[in-house]
């Protein structure tokens, strides 16, 4: 890297990794926008274009929505001309096939001759055990909705919001054990299978993800050089 500073690229990790506070950290410090796939598809729903309306039944059926057109969403929006000084794409792509899909648009000519490919793919490492803890001890003011963490940011006084006071905590459901790890059992399975691919084509740049926000958004900035 010869000083210049990266503006096109992936984010990926394990849930829990923090890939959503780093991608807003980023996106925020270099002006430009944070884009996952998940999102792209909800706002092609209510496009109203028949592209969306198509999607939109195969998620109301709760099928999968089929690789192809994931990928075509993603690389509609690189093109837009906000984008065009950079993207971050957070948890995109998911699956080897994605990946793959997408690097055959990116290495067409027109794609290389605007420079729109990705530059590098962050790698959040975090061990399995601490996703685990992160996202378990996870705790929300029933009032006024601050965030907690029972081990992490607990409220300076047990049981009470620092915000407002207020004594009810609620926990999202999908915040167990069981579902942590299944989670984490499909990331190993389906996703990480993209990082020797990505390696391979020398992208790849790995990033301690424990720790505090700010010390991996330092070592995370030290990367992309701005
Ligand atoms: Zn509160």
């Amino acid at each position: 890297m010869t000083g210049q500073v990266l503006r096109r690229f992936i984010l990926m990790g394990p849930p829990g990794s923090g890939k959503g506070t780093q991608g807003a950290i980023l996106s925020e410090k270099l002006g430009i926008n944070t884009y996952s796939a998940g999102e792209l598809l909800r706002e092609a729903t209510k496009s109203g274009s028949k592209e969306g309306e198509k999607i939109k039944k195969i998620i109301d059926r709760g099928d999968m929505v089929p690789p192809k057109m994931i990928v075509n969403r993603i690389v509609e929006k690189i093109q837009e001309p906000e984008n065009l000084k950079g993207y971050i794409l957070d948890g995109f792509p998911r699956t080897l096939d994605q990946a793959k899909r997408f690097d055959k648009i990116l290495n067409k000519r027109y794609f290389k001759k605007n420079n729109l490919g990705v530059q590098a793919v962050l790698l959040l490492q975090v061990p399995d055990d601490y996703v685990i803890e992160r996202i378990i001890g996870r705790s929300q003011c029933a009032t006024c909705g601050a965030l907690y963490h029972e081990k992490f940011r607990p409220p300076k006084v047990f049981g009470i919001c620092d915000a407002c006071g207020g004594k009810e905590f609620t926990r999202r459901a999908d915040d167990t054990y069981a579902v942590v790890q299944a989670r984490l059992r499909n990331y190993r399975l389906v996703t990480a299978p993209i990082i020797p691919y990505y390696e391979e084509k020398g992208l790849i740049v790995c990033v301690d993800g424990t720790g505090p926000i700010d010390v991996v958004s330092e070592k995370i900035r030290k990367i992309v050089g701005y």
